[in-house]
């Protein structure tokens, strides 16, 4: 779950983290509030989840409350659009924040490094920029550092890497302490990524988080409860945020093949084989086990919502699900959503005669293997 900018610095701030003050609403009056008491000299910031959102025109600096919230007004409500995200997000939350003043922008963030099995600790003196644009320009002014899970880190290791970031050295012992805390925020709050862009530094000298974005792992929500209502509001699409309410594992992908399965990995292999035919599909959508015929309904009506589903694959194994089960769910699904696009149906495992029974006569296409129909609904869905 990503998590806006305001919880992610009111995150970081628990740890220690100096971040500036601000606080975040919808009204324009009380952005004109949250101005004033600031003092008047503000930055306004679109509260969306997406990439570019400066560059979008959703953050603007203002030197006095009344300009802030004319700004805030203008922008709740409106859609911006960034080359990172071209379908665009609509703002409904701003934060309004004391201005830092910037001398230096640095970049620093903490990962996960599957394949090492390690916490990876990114840096650069490089900040302000996107990150990718700094790693193909200048990819030597990125320091990694490998974090071991049951060591931590070491001091000597963490003040050579902000010495090999070219650091200056009057910003050297704050960025060695952000660093461990952010390092401590993550493993403490499961985050997946924490990365703060711009690190500000001061002209009197201060490190302090100008933007923060930390997202926690999914998996482990149920230990952090204060996200528990906001999780839709986190969807960075308005069909995964259906989803999350529905309690669907849903992402939107953006082809044209929409795609049901159940169990993680079968989807991740339809996703595969429709690529390999030729396709791109739509979204992931798992089922979940020991589905019943109204979830799957509920599924079919969530895959549909995309205006851009031209074809349905459905890819089911039935184990603890019965395929019979899924057949029925798909039908009374058809039946009230007069879905007119092609569908080819995979169904294989616990009563799958049974379910291909049902399916039998109507509209939907039987296919033996997942390969046979992954080809066949990329071509209806083409004809
Ligand atoms: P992003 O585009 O979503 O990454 O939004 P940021 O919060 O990083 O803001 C984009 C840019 O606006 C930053 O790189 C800064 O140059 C500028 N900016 C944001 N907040 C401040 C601030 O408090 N003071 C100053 N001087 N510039 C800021
Ligand atoms: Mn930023």
């Amino acid at each position: 779950m990503k998590l806006h900018e305001y919880q992610s610095k009111e995150l970081l701030a628990k740890f220690g983290v100096p971040v500036p003050s601000g606080d975040v609403t919808s009204d324009p009056a009380e952005a004109r509030s949250i101005a004033e008491r600031l003092g008047g000299k503000v930055v306004v910031k679109a509260q969306v989840l997406m990439g570019g959102r400066g560059k979008a025109g959703g953050v603007k600096l203002f030197d006095n409350a009344a300009d802030a919230a004319n700004f805030t007004k203008d922008l709740i409500g409106k859609r911006l659009v960034s080359i990172q995200n071209p379908a665009g997000m609509i703002v409904d939350k701003v934060l309004v924040a004391e201005i830092v003043d910037i001398a230096k922008e640095f970049y620093v963030a903490v990962l996960l490094d599957r394949s090492a099995q390690k916490l990876l600790v990114m840096l650069s003196a490089e900040g302000g920029m996107e990150i990718e644009e700094v790693a193909e320009k200048h990819p030597d002014a990125i320091v990694k550092l490998l974090v071991d899970p049951a060591w931590g880190l070491a001091d000597f290791e963490l003040r050579k890497a902000v010495k090999d970031a070219n650091i200056p050295k009057e910003a050297q012992s704050q960025m060695v302490s952000m660093i461990k805390r952010l390092v401590r925020a993550y493993v403490e709050s499961d985050a997946e990524m924490i990365e703060i862009n711009p690190c500000a530094f001061t002209p009197d000298g201060k490190l302090i988080a100008a933007d923060a974005k930390v997202s926690i792992d999914d998996n482990a929500l149920f230990r952090h409860k204060e996200y528990a209502g906001t999780t839709s509001d986190s969807a960075e699409h308005p069909i995964e945020a259906e989803a999350v309410k529905r309690g669907i594992a849903y992402v939107h992908l953006g082809g044209d093949i929409g795609i049901m399965g159940n169990g993680a990995g079968l989807v991740m292999q339809s996703l595969d084989e429709i690529s390999s035919a030729g396709g791109r599909p739509a979204n992931f959508l798992d089922v979940g086990g020991g589905a019943q015929a109204e979830r799957v309904q509920d599924c079919v009506e969530l895959v549909m919502m995309d205006p851009h589903v031209k074809g349905l694959f459905i890819n089911i194994f039935g184990g603890i699900t019965r395929c019979d089960e899924v057949a029925k769910g798909v039908l009374k699904a058809f039946d009230e959503l007069d879905v007119k696009i092609p569908v080819v149906a995979r169904i294989e495992g616990t009563a799958a005669e049974e379910g291909r029974a049902l399916l039998a006569g109507s509209r939907i296409v039987p296919a033996a293997t997942v390969q046979e129909a992954a080809k066949k609904i990329v071509e209806l869905a083409r004809g």
